[in-house]
């Protein structure tokens, strides 16, 4: 039988309930136990799909097509395995279940009301990834804020499931925050004592009292906040702001968080954790040999949970290459023809980024043209690769009206163009093209030697691509189709020759990268990029020689 662990979070949203859950998760895992972690979201939109990234940062897909929370990415990445819808649920979908029921009379006679009919429901799904039989130990991360309105059927179920469990079956962990007051040069522990004991009149006692902190906590510090939370002291644990995320297993290690755990939960017999690849990985990127620097072409840059995955597939990438990434965020409607070279002269790479709408359109082509044709590795991720195809056909095909209907239903060249199975969809909500699928490579192409391999799957998000009436025009012209969907002819990557790296994918290759598997294509566009920086700065060297 599975076991089950619960995070909750106090004091303040953003404390990193996702990275506390995945390195627990990662530490659990290193010991041999077989975990997966779930999400609960308090909101009432039935998916994350159809918020806008300034709302929730960027929607994260699974390869069952669920538009889901951004730290089922964290999940993944840490624990190298996929998640699945089962794994993220909302107060929307919970209601829409019961709802649903409701209408199909399944609770005839009786008032449907949120105890114990929607806690049921959490509940239920709660258990359900338990109930495979395919883990040990199921982490279920609650969104949201301990004492917020929302989120008190969640806990109750939470209250409840603890009720109905084996002391040794399950376990509360706490996440709050220990502000330091610069004037009185102290820690505070009073908002978590608040936040604990709000958590217990809801009827939940933690068992784990985990303390984001910016300063190291002092045993008797310790101790005070085991007292009042009516914890053991060992259960009080450090994270202190780390200088990256991949740190916080071994934080979580070194203060034993994993040890408790299991003693808690009864399991017994458990290996000695092995981190060896985690560990190499990290010092490889804590003292990297050399720096790329990448250009975000993006409209939401600003923000920076929007293209969350990206960021971290870079990092993975760097890693295979020992060099650190550094991203130059552009916003895409700040460039022009006029200033492109300027924007983007000292990037040693460029890569153009997926999004919805006009806003900004322009400024991707414009940053395409100058990476095509200064020569730059050039990387786009599905609209970044629609971009690419329309600035082909304008700037090299001469097709100056050439656009996506997204954005000109009227296109004289419509080069992106709406799907079929698109165009009798009229609901918003989990209508795209979501998923995993298979796609065949040419051989002989730069992603198949990128890939090695013919047969690929990867995961997408999108309602338009690549309009097949004019693959045999862009064919001739030098924009191939390097990777096409097998079933349908889908273009899923285009690629031009007698370019360093320019290549598009409609798909989304940025939400399969992990820590253990760096995904092929982030990795051969930072070494196309290593390369890049290596030749300009012999060129600079050069020109100074010749010039002295
Ligand atoms: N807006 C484009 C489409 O729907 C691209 C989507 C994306 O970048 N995820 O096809």
């Amino acid at each position: 039988m599975a076991k089950y662990i619960f995070v909750t979070g106090g004091v303040t949203s953003s404390l990193g309930k996702g990275i506390i859950a995945a390195s627990l998760a990662k530490l659990l895992q290193s010991r041999g136990l077989k975990v997966t972690i779930q999400k609960f979201d308090p909101y009432l939109n039935v998916d994350p799909g159809t918020l806008n990234p300034y709302e929730h940062g960027e929607c994260y897909v699974t390869d069952d097509g669920a538009e889901t929370d951004l730290d089922l990415g964290h999940y993944e990445r840490f624990l190298n395995m996929p998640t699945s819808q089962a794994n993220n649920v909302t107060t929307g979908r919970i209601y829409q279940t019961v709802i649903n029921k409701e209408r199909e009379g399944e609770y005839l006679g009786k008032t449907v009301q949120v105890i114990p009919h929607v806690t049921d429901e959490i509940k239920r799904r709660m258990l359900l990834l338990g109930e495979t039989g395919k883990f040990d130990i199921i982490i279920t991360e609650l969104g949201g804020t301990v004492g917020d309105i929302e989120s008190l059927p969640f806990v109750e179920a939470v209250r409840q499931l603890q009720w109905e469990m084996a002391e040794e079956d399950c376990l509360v962990l706490h996440l709050t925050l220990i502000p330091y007051l610069k004037a009185a040069k102290e820690l505070k522990t009073k908002p978590t004592q608040h936040s604990v004991r709000l958590l217990s009149q809801e009827g939940v006692h933690p068992d784990v009292i985990v303390c984001r902190t910016e300063h190291p906590l002092t045993d008797d510090l310790k101790r005070k906040i085991a007292l009042f939370c009516n914890v053991k002291p060992n259960a009080v644990i450090e994270a202190m702001d780390a200088g990256t995320i991949y740190e916080v297993p071994l934080k979580m290690l070194q203060e034993g968080l994993d040890v408790i755990v299991l003693k808690k939960l009864h399991i017994n017999g458990y290996a000695a954790p092995d981190l060896n690849k985690w560990e190499s990985f990290l010092s490889i990127l804590k003292k990297p040999k050399g720096k790329v620097t990448i250009g975000l072409i993006g409209k939401y840059v600003e923000l920076q949970d929007a293209y969350k995955s990206i960021l971290e597939a870079f990092i993975h990438a760097g890693v295979v290459n020992e060099c650190e990434v550094k991203i130059v965020n552009v916003h895409s409607e700040h460039i022009h023809a006029d200033n492109v070279a300027q924007q983007l002269k000292d990037l040693d790479g460029l890569l153009v980024a997926p999004g919805f709408g006009s806003r900004g359109v322009e400024g991707k082509i414009e940053a395409v043209k100058y990476a095509r044709e200064a020569k730059l590795p050039f990387f786009g991720i599905c609209l970044g690769m629609q971009m690419a195809v329309i600035e082909f056909a304008r700037n090299v095909m001469g097709w100056k009206g050439a656009h996506s209907t997204e954005m000109d239903s009227n296109a004289t060249h419509p080069v992106i163009a709406l799907m079929d199975e698109q165009k009798k969809v009229k609901k918003k909500g989990g209508t795209m093209r979501l998923g995993a699928y298979p796609c065949k490579i040419e051989e002989g192409s730069m992603a198949f030697k990128i890939y090695g391999s013919n047969d690929i799957s990867e995961r997408h998000r999108h309602r338009w691509e690549f309009n097949n009436q004019f693959l045999d025009e862009f064919t001739k012209s030098g924009l191939i189709s390097s990777g096409k969907n097998p079933l349908n002819g889908l273009v899923e990557i285009v690629e031009i020759k007698d370019h360093p790296f320019f290549i598009g994918v409609q798909y989304h290759p940025e939400l399969k990268s992990t820590v253990e598997n760096p995904h092929p294509l982030f990795v051969s566009f930072i070494s196309a990029a290593k390369a890049n920086a290596a030749s300009r700065a012999t060129s600079k060297t050069n020109l100074k020689t010749a010039s002295a």
